[in-house]
């Protein structure tokens, strides 16, 4: 039993749901017992979203267009895939309610002037209700047997409005009650992603990107042998390809090389989504929909080849903030305060270095935050300012994390050797530098001017040296 999941360009135009079906059935020759889950189709969350908020402040325009654009492109796509002129007629009925319901919420809002997490939840969860209909009927005319689902039927949350989590216990009495006789009697369920709904029936989402949960949640209910992830790449590389154009698939990954590589803003699942599956031990696997036999990567719970670096990510738009000064040593509480004066701010912290002389505490925080946070610590310690206990906090801007992922790094002699004269023959300055104690990462500060030769510089001593034995690369 597999759970296959299409995110937003998957199912983006005709074109596009006319492959994923094509990818769908042919996953069922080998393994007829397929459960689907789908996005919205491309651009069409951030649509609605876009709308309620615009109402909300006000606007009706927005949703006025929107509504127009979400008929036509559903609909355009619809004519494009659809055979039957009865499926045709119904699909469209289908929308003009949709659109007409979504005009509706939206012109509540406008005329409350207020948008609540709750009453976005049940806007932004619309895009899914449009596409899943559609997919399930693409399939039909290709002559299998499909049937679309509401989530908010199966998928019971908490009311943590905007980023509900599911409860698994009814969800999955409700999933396996409600799927295996479909799957038993031949027919796919086609699954909204993204959305759920509380014990009461009150709809909610998961979060943005949320379908990728909503997979993982039914992968685990049903006990999937695999949960796939069709995307627009070939599953997670060695690096930005968009930085480094020798980037390959990297063909295996443990649940944790992965989810550091999500942290450090490398483009794959985000750990919170995988986790339904990770309890269960279910492989989770991302492939490329428009290039099916393409090479995809394989996450699972081993740790394939330790002590070797499996890949580079970057984040971007960061600050470093320094805070600095002679009287720090030996003072116990100055990193506490510290984090506390930046956590008061609500800034989330990226990375964080002290050097060992306790002359300075540097952590990295999100640009547009760090104004914010530099005034919060100059608050914070006025009094050691003043008496020179500390000279100053002293923000670096316009840097970038790279960071460096693989397991049992810590274990392996010559990789922070390598690393470090790949970046000083690149002319690569370090400013700052971390090693995860979770062994599975090595993070450094640089210059955002510094970032591409950066990462360029360590693909190239880790992934292109043939001396060395690179991870299962393609
Ligand atoms: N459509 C939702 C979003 O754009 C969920 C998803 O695509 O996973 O966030
Ligand atoms: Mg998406």
């Amino acid at each position: 039993m597999l759970t296959l999941k299409f995110g937003g360009t998957s199912v983006g135009n005709a074109d596009a749901i006319a492959q994923t079906a094509s990818v769908i059935s042919q996953t069922k020759v080998s393994d007829p017992r397929v459960v689907v889950v789908t996005s919205a189709m491309s651009g069409v969350t951030d649509m609605l979203v876009h709308s309620a908020r615009a109402a909300a402040a006000g606007q009706r325009q927005p949703y006025l267009d929107a509504r127009e654009a979400l008929f036509e492109k559903h609909m355009a796509a619809a004519r494009q895939l659809l055979a039957s002129a009865e499926e045709l007629r119904e699909y469209e009925q289908y929308i003009e309610e949709q659109v007409r319901f979504f005009a509706r919420l939206c012109s509540s809002i406008h005329v409350l002037g207020e948008l609540t997490p709750r009453g976005l939840d049940v806007v932004s969860g619309l895009g899914e209700r449009m596409s899943a209909p559609l997919l399930a009927a693409a399939l039909r005319t290709r002559g299998e047997s499909a049937a679309w689902v509401d989530a908010t039927e199966i998928i019971v949350t908490d009311d943590h409005f905007g980023e509900a989590a599911p409860l698994l216990v009814p969800t999955c009495a409700r999933v396996q009650s409600r799927l295996i006789p479909m799957l038993d009697s031949g027919i796919t369920p086609i699954v909204t992603g993204f959305i759920g709904a509380t014990e009461n029936g009150i709809p909610t989402t998961l979060g943005r990107g949320g379908s990728d949960f909503s997979a993982a949640i039914l992968g685990s209910c049903l006990d999937a042998d695999e949960v796939q992830i069709w995307t627009d790449v070939n599953g997670i590389l060695t690096a930005d390809p968009r930085i480094v154009p020798e980037a390959r698939t990297l063909r295996q990954l443990s649940y944790n090389e992965a989810a550091e590589l999500a942290y450090f803003g490398a483009k794959v699942v985000h750990p919170k989504t995988m986790l339904p599956a990770v309890e269960r031990n279910i492989p989770i696997r991302i492939l490329n929909t428009f290039d099916p036999d393409g090479p995809s990567t394989l996450i699972t719970n081993q740790p394939v080849r330790n002590g070797l670096v499996k890949a580079i990510s970057a984040i971007r738009d960061l600050t470093l903030m320094n805070v600095e000064g002679r009287g720090m040593m030996g003072v116990p509480g100055i990193a506490a305060r510290t984090f506390r004066a930046v956590a008061d701010v609500k800034a989330n912290v990226l990375m964080i270095s002290q050097a060992s002389s306790e002359q300075s505490i540097c952590f990295v925080v999100p640009s547009r935050r760090s104004d914010q946070v530099q005034r919060a610590l100059e608050k914070e310690f006025e009094r050691e300012i003043a008496l020179h206990d500390i000279d100053r906090v002293r923000p670096v801007h316009h840097v970038a994390i790279i960071a460096v992922v693989g397991s049992g790094m810590r274990g392996t002699p010559g990789i922070a050797g390598r690393l470090f004269s790949a970046l000083g023959d690149a002319g690569v300055n370090v400013i700052a530098l971390a090693q995860g104690s979770s062994e599975s990462n090595i993070s450094m500060v640089v210059a955002r001017n510094d970032l591409e030769t950066a990462v360029r510089a360590i693909h190239r001593a880790f992934f292109q040296n043939k001396r060395i034995p690179t991870p299962q690369l393609v």
